[in-house]
């Protein structure tokens, strides 16, 4: 079967090199086993999506020579009720409040049981640890009672991030999913619901996490990292291919094509990398 991979930007925050890191990643995954590569805009949470910032993540990965070959449905244009739906056996509402569940850490799973009819919708989590098996570092055995059971639709209506990727991935036909190791955990919970929903889960790749100078994850307020910054000061795409293919464990090039014949996997460094 041939290979299908994603870009999944979310336009809450416009491109920095942390996204370029991941995004050059699943790019150079795709191209280097002659897969397709798909674009979906990850807006399922339409209170944080601008489509200023939208437009400018487009333009951004076009500059950058990141092209894809499809663009399939925003998630605002796609309905998760059925899938939801599916899973009504695994599933539970919970009426705890943000401020019961703070200082709680992972969620206790205390509605589970409890039989309430309205609240946020929460997928029981099977117990038992998943072997988590990511195409750079090799097998990882993650509990994802760790993370607690996920909130697949939030209390007031609006569906999660969690229930969304894994069902876009689904019906979207992705095979591999490549994206930042900062979810390098969080895949056991994403596997757990690919199980439920009766489907093979993909292969998974975690890009090195990028971090700022101050050692935090590269965010909006780094904004010297951020794409746009790099353009108007006169610099080239080249540029911070430069700089980042070397955190993708390429050395020696600044073209996109010739690093896409170089990939391989294995040789990414875990990181995390810090800017300077
Ligand atoms: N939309 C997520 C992001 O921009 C990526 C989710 C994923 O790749 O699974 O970080
Ligand atoms: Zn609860």
């Amino acid at each position: 079967m041939s290979v299908t991979g994603r870009l999944a930007p979310t336009p809450s925050g416009r491109l920095h090199l942390g996204n370029v890191t991941a995004f050059g990643c699943a790019w150079l995954s795709a191209r280097s086993s002659g897969g397709r590569l798909l674009l979906r805009i990850e807006d399922v949470d339409s209170g944080r999506a601008r489509a200023d910032v939208e437009a400018s993540i487009l333009e951004d990965l076009r500059w950058l020579g990141l092209h894809w070959d499809e663009r399939t449905a925003p998630q605002r244009d796609r309905d998760y009720e059925p899938w939801l739906t599916r899973l009504a056996d695994r599933t539970y509402r919970c009426t705890c409040t943000r401020a019961e569940l703070a200082g709680l850490g992972a969620y206790p799973g205390r509605c589970r049981d409890a039989g309430h009819t309205e609240g946020a919708v929460r997928f029981r989590l099977p117990d038992g640890e998943v072997d988590v098996v990511d195409r750079a570092r090799g097998h990882r055995r993650v509990d994802p009672a760790t993370f607690g059971d996920p909130v697949l639709r939030r209390r007031d209506g609006v569906f999660a991030y969690n229930l969304a990727v894994v069902v876009d991935d689904l019906v979207d036909g992705v095979t591999e999913v490549v994206r930042g190791a900062d979810l390098l955990d969080y895949t056991a919970v994403q596997v757990r619901l690919w199980e439920a929903l009766g489907a093979t889960p993909p292969t998974w790749l975690h890009a090195p996490l990028i971090l700022g100078p101050d050692g935090r994850k590269l965010s909006k307020s780094h904004g010297s990292a951020e794409i746009g910054a790099w353009r108007e000061a006169g610099r080239t795409a080249r540029d911070v291919w430069r700089l980042v293919l070397p955190w993708l464990g390429i050395e020696g090039t600044d073209d996109l094509e010739e690093a896409a014949l170089r990939f391989d996997p294995r040789a990414i460094p875990a990181g995390p990398i810090t800017t300077g």
